[in-house]
């Protein structure tokens, strides 16, 4: 009781404005991380409830990304509607509320990674694939666990010149290098490490100062 508010937004896409669960701030504890920075919450899981579908045009995006239709053609906004009409049968029930299930979740993050590669958001549709990862490595599910991460890499590769903030470069060479060594590839791991690394040499991102720890072992 008490971990929650009830906020309001307007749809990116369609303009419906809608009701949203979010957690409270003092709410969030994050007991530990894991490798890769996956946090482990005591209490409630904000992850759970960062990713919002509109409940009229099936629009699925970061909460935070309020703006991110700002500069998208009308054409791909076309494309993303109709799009969107053939995806929200498969949703069920849309719920942006805290009683939201781990399937409609898994839907989401599914439905945003499509819908950030329409956007041409190559470093939100790996973020979209990593978030949807974790909830599948809570589950023990390791095997797909593990393929949402490649996935999550190969969009990162396959867009490396369109990569334009630091962020999205640093999600490239630590998840190459994390992902690497999950599959027992210890040479390539450090090769990507120790890329990041150089290029980030003096930055206090926390993948960065990951990178340096896992290299240790290797
Ligand atoms: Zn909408």
């Amino acid at each position: 009781m008490g971990d929650f508010w009830e906020d309001s937004t307007t749809c990116p896409l369609c303009g419906r404005a809608f009701n949203y669960t979010k957690i409270k701030y003092d709410s969030i504890r994050i007991e530990k991380y894991e490798d890769d920075l996956k946090p482990i919450f005591k209490g409630p899981n904000p992850l759970y409830f960062s990713i919002l579908t509109c409940p009229k045009c099936a629009f699925t995006y970061f909460s935070e990304d309020t703006d991110v239709l700002r500069k998208v053609s009308k054409d791909t906004k076309k494309d993303l509607k109709n799009y969107l009409k053939r995806a929200r049968d498969k949703l069920g029930k849309i719920d942006n509320t805290k009683n939201k299930d781990i399937d409609f979740l898994k839907k989401q993050y599914a439905l945003a990674g499509i819908i950030y590669r329409i956007l041409n958001k190559p470093g939100n549709v790996a973020k979209s694939l990593i978030r949807l990862a974790w909830i599948f490595r809570d589950e023990d599910k390791i095997m797909e666990e593990l393929k949402l991460l490649l996935s999550a890499v190969t969009i990162l590769e396959e867009n490396f010149k369109n990569l334009n903030s630091d962020e999205e470069l640093i999600l490239y060479y630590f998840f190459k290098g994390y992902t690497s060594l999950r599959i027992g590839k210890r040479k390539e791991a450090k090769e990507f490490f120790n890329k990041l690394i150089g290029r980030y040499r003096n930055s206090k991102n926390p993948y960065v100062k990951k990178a340096e720890f896992l290299k240790g072992d290797l």
